[in-house]
């Protein structure tokens, strides 16, 4: 049996028809640019994140790009972000001049640490990025209180974890600008680059979509320095089919980390841990394992995908060399990008293959004690 990471190919096999029939509208509207197929996809999505509204843009680095520019966050500013993350999450702090702050994250839901923030702190921090990475939210009434008492803007990195809740609250209802990346192989997936930022708060909103559109209302006259960050409409045309399927393919993608979870108890491993209030989307279902390159080679030779998100945390990359960051600080995220392991969870996986995944690995851990 062969089972990889991500299966795109049987989700298409149910949808073929739903996505012709979209991305036909598209080509004889001959729209390509935003347009009532992203109109579509941002109304599906405001009935997700009600009352945050959203809006369509290019991609998920995209948008929290957009977020810092519309926080007018900038050179001199500070920005707290755990290093335990995809590097986006960082890199467009740099590239609006600020400096990330790393903190570091808690070694079970390997989300930010709020305990660590407080010393992180300076004059100059503006803002926090927590991360809900894998799935399930970072711990936001923790959060949110160190950011009302430190004045300083939450931009929550949600690109993981669409259709996840916190304490009844669905992931994007915590930032001052939330955001999502729908890159092909996240929970929700276009053809091709596209993502969406979220806000509660109607000015930053209005600010968000002229920003999106080169900072330009009326045509041509522009109120602020943006960016080209629109969705491009083939992509909303298929999102706004696939948005329906969302809160399905989560329950599927979480009744398959169940599974896993119940037989990988034989194995000598840590499965996914999730904090209290949260329910887990299981955009990943990472394990983790001192033994991590082995057992990944030995599922490797047995046919089957896994990934490693991620093997090296920010502060260890090489172009932030020059930076000066402590390379012995966030011990939890150096021992996380050493150890953790994920597995293929998609919705279209049957009970077989997570069976034949979960026995694989209880058989490496038998065969090597
Ligand atoms: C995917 C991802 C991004 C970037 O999204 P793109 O759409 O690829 O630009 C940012 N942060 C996190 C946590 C992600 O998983």
């Amino acid at each position: 049996m062969k089972i990889p990471l991500l299966d795109l190919k049987a989700q298409y096999r149910h949808l073929q028809p739903e996505l012709s029939a979209a991305v036909q509208r598209v080509l004889d509207s001959q729209i390509g640019i935003l347009g009532p197929e992203v109109t579509a996809l941002e109304e599906a999505a405001n009935r997700l994140l009600a009352p945050a509204r959203c809006l369509g843009v290019s991609s998920g680095t995209d948008a929290l790009l957009l977020a810092l520019m519309a926080l007018e966050i900038g050179p001199g500013d500070e920005v707290i972000v755990p290093p335990f993350t995809f590097f986006a999450t960082a890199a467009v702090v740099l590239r609006v001049g600020a400096k990330p702050v790393f903190v570091d994250i808690q070694p079970d839901t390997y989300n930010i640490d709020p305990d660590l923030i407080e010393a992180a702190i300076t004059p100059r921090t503006k803002a926090i990025i927590p991360v809900d990475l894998f799935g399930q939210c970072a711990l936001y009434e923790h959060l949110q209180s160190l950011a009302q008492h430190h004045h300083l803007y939450i931009i929550e990195d949600a690109c993981q974890a669409l259709g996840a809740h916190h304490c009844g609250n669905p992931a994007g209802a915590f930032g001052d600008i939330s955001c999502f990346s729908f890159y092909p192989t996240k929970n929700l997936g276009a053809l091709g680059d596209a993502g969406m930022v979220a806000t509660t708060q109607p000015e930053l909103f209005e600010k968000c979509r002229i920003l999106r559109n080169q900072g330009m209302e009326p045509r041509y006259y522009h109120h602020y320095i943006g960016g080209n960050f629109r969705m491009d409409a083939f992509q909303g045309a298929i999102l706004a089919v696939k948005i329906n399927y969302l809160t399905q393919w989560n329950q599927q993608r979480a009744h398959h980390a169940d599974h896993y979870n119940r037989k990988l108890q034989q194995a000598d491993i840590a499965t996914p841990i999730i904090a209290s209030g949260n329910d887990h989307i299981y955009h990943q279902y990472t394990i983790r394992t001192s033994r991590r390159d082995a057992l990944r080679q030995y599922l490797n030779d047995a046919g089957i995908g896994s990934e490693i998100y991620y093997p090296l945390p920010l502060h260890h990359q090489p172009c932030l060399a020059r930076m000066g960051y402590d390379q012995s600080s966030c011990p939890h995220s150096i021992q996380a990008a050493r150890e953790v392991l994920s597995l293929p969870i998609y919705p279209e996986m049957s009970e077989t293959q997570v069976d034949y995944v979960a026995d694989k690995i209880i058989e490496f851990f038998h065969a090597s004690t």
